[in-house]
């Protein structure tokens, strides 16, 4: 695999989480037996789509370089097949070769107790294991959700996803993808809680059940992302157990547009709580092993890029991933993220992770909604 075609690649992905894919029915009927399709286990940027047909949630592209799927009727990008060959392109224009992400193996398998492990639990990207173990939010039923979330309208579907899922049975897909599949990190989530002594509390329940059916000696080899316990002194649980990149998501910046967008997670938790259990975080784990993620696009370039400079600053590693308008969302799809505000808003990160010494999340065949990999490599 050249440079070049690699730079493509991460110019072809640029576009596509920029401006979406159209639908294509036919395409992907014929292959939906085979590819990993989107789960709705929290979101969904299928504009157009019928809730029961299945549609891919990623694609590969050329250099192992992954890609999420949000199906938009008005893209120019469009996914076909010439006699074999998956195509890309733009305006009717070929820009680039394709192929499908396989179902994870794990998804043929039932729990004990008798419940598809498909309804458990994803692989995101390439193969870092996903779950929500809460695919819900109690924010939205407060009406305060974060104003660019869709989880409570998503999984209102028809085969659905379990909604809150058991220690136990997250401990069964663990080892069930652990055997199977190819687990080279994992994704733990949640929805939020009112109460988040009890989110906190769900989440080490999970850790707690998981840390033996993983392949790593008993640590949890990737992101937890949740709502701080009110007290912090609590996060020394996470750093005992050995969860390698812990996250508490800012989302935007600054405190006003915090407030604004999330108003649950400023409610019940608070922008100061949130930053003081980040930095607690880092008084025992150090310099760039925690992580807060915003979503680019939501607030003018100056604020975000203020708000990686700052959690930079404070040994937090700052990332983003590309707005998608979801439906069922507040905002919808009233905002619209132009090519120079991700290609800025990405320069500048690989820069701090320079100058701080820090790696962005995971790598480009796992993270599927940023360009944080493509432009720290180089590759744009
Ligand atoms: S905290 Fe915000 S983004 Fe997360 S599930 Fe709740 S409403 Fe959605």
């Amino acid at each position: 695999m050249s440079e070049f075609d690699k730079k493509n690649s991460a110019r072809t992905k640029l576009d596509l989480l920029v401006c979406g894919i159209q639908d294509n029915a036919a395409l992907f009927n014929k292959f939906c037996s085979y590819f990993k399709e989107e789960h709705y286990a929290y979101d969904n940027g299928n504009w157009g789509v019928d809730k029961d047909r299945l549609v891919p949630s990623e694609i590969m592209l050329p250099g192992d370089i992954v890609c999420k799927l949000h199906i938009r009727p008005d893209s120019k990008y469009e996914l076909f097949e010439d006699n074999g060959t998956l195509l890309i392109t733009k305006n009717k224009k070929e820009i680039s070769e394709f192929s499908f992400i396989q179902k994870p193996k794990f998804w043929q398998f039932e729990t004990s107790s008798g419940i598809p492990m498909k309804s458990l639990a994803q692989m995101y990207g390439k193969n870092c294991l996903n779950f929500n173990i809460y695919s819900g939010c109690e924010f939205h039923s407060k009406h305060l959700p974060c104003h660019f979330c869709s989880v409570s309208s998503t999984v209102k579907r028809t085969n659905p996803v379990k909604i809150k899922k058991s220690p136990s049975e997250l401990a069964e897909v663990c080892q069930a993808a652990s055997k199977n599949d190819t687990v080279d990190y994992i994704i733990i989530t949640g929805g939020s809680y009112l109460d988040s002594d009890k989110e906190f509390m769900t989440h080490l329940n999970v850790i707690d059940a998981i840390k033996s059916c993983l392949p790593w000696n008993g640590d949890i080899k990737g992101n937890i992302s949740m709502m701080p316990p009110k007290d912090f002194n609590l996060l020394k649980c996470l750093y005992d157990r050995r969860v390698s990149n812990p996250s508490f998501n800012m989302e935007v910046w600054p405190q006003e547009n915090f407030d604004r967008i999330c108003p649950g997670k400023s409610k019940y938790v608070g922008f100061s709580h949130i930053i003081d259990s980040l930095k607690f975080l880092v008084s025992l784990y150090g310099s760039g092993a925690v992580w807060s993620n915003f979503v680019a696009g939501l607030t003018p370039l100056e604020c975000l890029k203020d708000g990686f400079l700052f959690m930079a600053e404070n040994g937090i590693v700052p990332g983003a991933n590309i707005y998608h308008p979801e439906v069922s969302s507040l905002i919808e799809n009233s905002i619209k993220v132009s090519h120079d505000y991700v290609c800025r808003l990405y320069s500048f990160a690989a820069e701090l992770y320079v100058k701080y010494n820090y790696k962005p999340y995971f790598n480009e065949s796992i993270l599927r909604n940023s360009l944080a990999n493509e432009f720290y490599h180089g590759l744009l």
